[in-house]
């Protein structure tokens, strides 16, 4: 007992981490990808033995489930002798709406308000049901948790989360900001006040998660308090594929213009913009930082906006807070890319911000300084771990209920 299972279903895809609550060690973790394709690719990584592939012919996320407990309940490589011995499964939720301000267990009424999120989002949420169901199909007797991407950022004041337009599209359709990656911000900002020894209440934060889908939270008395994102992930910082922030007027102008569909307007922005496509290159920061190294002029202009737009949102949030305290990195670019730290910081030094360029350069799964000691701001790298916060949460609530 004491272990739970935690799960990230996408459409054609399902990640998998099953943990030991005792000591909150990872026992294995993997993931289901091209589900419902030709061949599907099971990857199961158990933490001491080398990783092991299987395609198979996975029709639907009812049979990745099952191919998920069989690989954890494996003679040789799993992790479990029975499936009894999973106390609980703890779902990634993107849209939580305003309904879900927190985690909860999965219920009837439950699952009808993640259905009427849909709307919403109908790239994830859909997606997610079918992992919720999966489970439930696979393991009638066990509680389920949702951990929703959007929770953290209910406490944010209405001056952040509505949009100056006609006050009935909120009414009527909910149109207002949601912000994304909540479950990173919360677990990084709480990290941090453990490593700054500082109760997360008395500090004023801004955290950038940075890797593919990229985010900047102003968290303000232990709350977040605003955030880039927006109804949708699309809005705030210039990302690997999405544009982030323009003038609106673009839209219908570039659809009359090129007479592109809704769809096509939409996946241009949300697929085809940002890094991708000033680079001419790469969505991904490590292909851009090496055309910049070969010389390439297009990659270089690409991460000058990348961190000029960064460099604005922190100056943006700190004003938004009447100061800032705390910096964090995290996620895949904020955790890896010195680089990218250091041009971010280098704009900052008006509030009192001095990066060490040592601390900046070394490595670490640890949180960590990058600021020199006499920084105002102390600006902190710090390895985020969604899971292991969607896991938390879920043994939170079972054990409550029990
Ligand atoms: P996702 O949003 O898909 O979860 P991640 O947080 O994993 O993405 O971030 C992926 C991004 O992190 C990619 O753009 C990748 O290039 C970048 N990245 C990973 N390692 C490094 C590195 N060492 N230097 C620069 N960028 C890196």
């Amino acid at each position: 007992m004491m272990k739970v299972l935690v799960i990230n279903a996408g459409s054609s895809s399902l990640k998998y981490q099953l943990y030991n609550m005792e000591d909150e060690s990872v026992l294995a973790s993997g993931r289901v990808e091209r589900i419902g394709m030709d061949s599907s690719i099971v990857t199961h990584e158990p933490v001491d033995k080398p990783e092991v592939r299987t395609v198979d012919e996975i029709l639907d996320h009812v049979s990745a489930v099952k191919k998920v407990l069989a690989a954890l309940m494996h003679p040789e490589y799993g992790a479990l002798k029975s499936m009894d011995e999973i106390q609980a499964v703890g779902h990634r939720v993107v849209h939580g709406g305003e309904v879900f301000k927190s985690s909860v267990l999965v219920t009837n009424e439950v699952k009808l308000e993640i259905r009427n999120l849909f709307d919403l989002a109908p790239l994830h949420n859909p997606a997610h049901m079918m992992g919720i169901l999966a489970v439930e199909t696979n393991m009638p007797n066990i509680p389920q948790v949702v951990v929703f991407d959007t929770a953290f950022h209910q406490t944010m004041p209405e001056t952040s989360y509505l949009y100056p337009i006609p006050k009935v599209l909120y009414r009527r359709h909910k149109v207002r900001r949601y912000g994304f990656h909540g479950t990173s911000h919360q677990y990084v900002s709480e990290q941090a006040a453990e490593f700054l020894g500082a109760p997360l209440e008395s500090l004023k934060i801004v955290s950038c998660h940075i890797g593919n889908g990229a985010s900047c939270t102003a968290i303000k008395d232990g709350k977040s308090f605003d955030t880039s994102m927006g109804m949708t992930p699309l809005e705030g910082l210039m990302m690997g594929t999405r544009s982030g922030d323009l003038d609106p007027a673009i839209v219908p102008y570039v659809m009359n213009k090129e007479e592109l569909t809704l769809n096509e307007v939409n996946s241009m922005l949300n697929k085809h913009s940002g890094m991708l496509a000033i680079s001419g290159i790469s969505s991904d920061m490590r292909e851009v930082q090496e055309a910049i190294a070969d010389g390439d002029r297009n990659a270089k202009l690409a991460f000058d906006m990348y961190t000029y737009r960064m460099r604005k949102y922190i100056g943006a949030y700190a004003a938004a807070m009447n100061g800032i305290d705390t910096l964090i990195f995290t996620a895949g670019v904020g955790e890896n890319s010195a680089v990218l730290r250091k041009a971010v910081c280098e704009g900052l030094t008006f509030l009192g911000l001095e990066l060490d360029e040592t601390r900046n350069a070394e490595r670490s799964k640890h949180a960590r300084y990058i600021s020199t000691d006499s920084s105002r701001i102390k600006v902190l790298v710090v390895p985020t771990n969604e899971e292991l916060l969607i896991a938390r949460d879920t043994y939170r609530i079972v054990q409550a209920t029990v």
